[in-house]
């Protein structure tokens, strides 16, 4: 029976369960490129819809895999060398972790975990894994790709508006019995006929473009595997050969790519000042494609218009970050892949994995990033190791 260690974000401040606003959601059972939405053994240990990505909630696991036998440990306490999770470590064997609330699995903490065979990533991204690291310690690492791609999709087209239409400074305004329309408005454009550049088209990106096609959007991508002739025609794609040309020619630009050694500060501030005057920036992806410091400034001088997203390094961000203030941000916590919908289908791969492991079956190989010692599967097409 395996050590099972669990990090997840703390319950809600009112305290758990919340009381849930609706009574059911909408059953996903395949995604846009065909693969099925995830097929654990039943029984789930919740109800789609329900909060499972905190503490209390435990992805819905804690019973099914106590009842296994198995020792499953949850907690949030996860940075720095007193932490529940680097205690734990020496002799656990799974380790699962959401991107929202990252479990930092450096190569010094791999190292101080012998026994490690799994990590999963509840969502989608495994850069808080040294995955060089875990290859050589040949640590399996999948994530449940496709479970928060549309919900990731639904929140940048969300803020590109939000943005471009000035809605968040708008908001205050009549709430505090006023109705400054020109305040509102001096900053307030339509995002019809504006040059929108996604830097990736995986999964995610591909998804927030085909949701602005309908808005008569001019539309670009650049990424490592060029799309098909029909898709590009179909939502009239410009295919850049790369980032800086890419870049330099949008209104919008989306981040939209993993982050491994060579995307780290793909957009630096020699990037952004070839971008236009009034551009903006949009990232729910990983903070650390982005020079931190070059955004501040390029927003603070208003060579940018304005940068928005969920994503930040670290997380949670220090009460210091400058993001947390800069002017024209458009940033949340790390919440767009785990509304309650995304939350229910996370889980449910997690349990997939999970069963498929202990079952000694094969992991899907869309759900792989590493194994067998190197990139596999998703891995292999979006990340590089080194
Ligand atoms: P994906 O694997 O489907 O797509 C990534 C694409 O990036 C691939 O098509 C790949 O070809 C391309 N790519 C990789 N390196 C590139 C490079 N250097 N230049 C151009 N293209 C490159 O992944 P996805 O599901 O679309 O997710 C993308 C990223 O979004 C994840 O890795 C993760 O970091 C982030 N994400 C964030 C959230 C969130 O809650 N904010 C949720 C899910 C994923």
């Amino acid at each position: 029976m395996a050590k099972i260690l669990c990090v997840l974000y703390p319950d809600p401040v009112s305290g758990y369960p919340p009381s849930y606003v609706r009574d059911d959601i909408p059953v996903i059972t395949r995604y846009a490129d065909g693969q099925t939405a995830p097929t654990p053994q039943q029984p789930l240990g919740f109800k789609p819809g329900e909060l499972i990505g905190c503490v209390s909630g435990a992805l819905g696991l804690q019973d099914y895999m106590e009842k296994k036998g198995h020792e499953f440990i949850v907690t949030s306490d996860k940075d720095g060398p007193d932490s529940e999770f680097e205690k734990q470590l020496h002799d656990t064997e799974v380790v699962i972790s959401q991107p929202f609330w990252p479990a930092y699995l450096s190569a010094e903490r791999i190292a101080k975990a012998p026994k490690l065979k799994l990590v999963v990533t509840a969502g989608v991204g495994s850069d808080h894994v040294d995955l060089d690291a875990a290859a050589k310690a040949g640590i399996t690492v999948a994530e449940v790709t496709n479970s928060n791609s549309v919900s990731v999709a639904e929140h940048v087209v969300m803020i590109t508006l939000a943005q471009l239409r000035n809605y968040l400074p708008s908001h205050p305004y009549f709430e505090q019995g006023g109705w400054n329309i020109a305040d509102c408005v001096w900053r307030s454009y339509d995002i019809q006929g504006m040059k929108f550049g996604t830097i990736g088209a995986g999964r995610i990106g591909l998804a927030v473009l085909r949701r602005l096609h309908p808005f008569e959007m001019d539309l670009h991508y650049t990424q490592r595997h060029r799309l098909d002739a029909t898709t590009e025609q179909a939502l009239g794609l410009t295919f850049h050969a790369d980032s800086g040309s890419l870049v330099s020619q949008m209104d919008i630009a989306n981040l939209q790519v993993p982050l491994y050694p060579a995307t780290r500060k793909l957009i630096d501030a020699r990037m952004i000042a070839s971008m236009k005057r009034g551009a903006y920036l949009i990232n729910c992806a990983r903070a650390e494609l982005v020079d931190r410091d070059a955004v501040v400034e390029a927003v603070t001088a208003g060579h940018l218009a304005g940068y928005a997203g969920d994503v930040w390094f670290p997380q949670p961000a220090p009460a210091g970050h400058p993001w947390r203030t800069m002017p024209f941000n458009g940033m949340t916590p790390h919440i767009s892949g785990t509304s309650l919908s995304a939350q229910g289908r996370y889980a449910a791969g997690t349990l997939e994995i999970l069963q498929d492991f202990f079952n000694g079956r094969p992991t899907r190989p869309a759900y792989l990033i590493v194994a067998g010692g190197n990139l596999a599967g998703t891995g292999e097409k979006s990340y590089e190791l080194r």
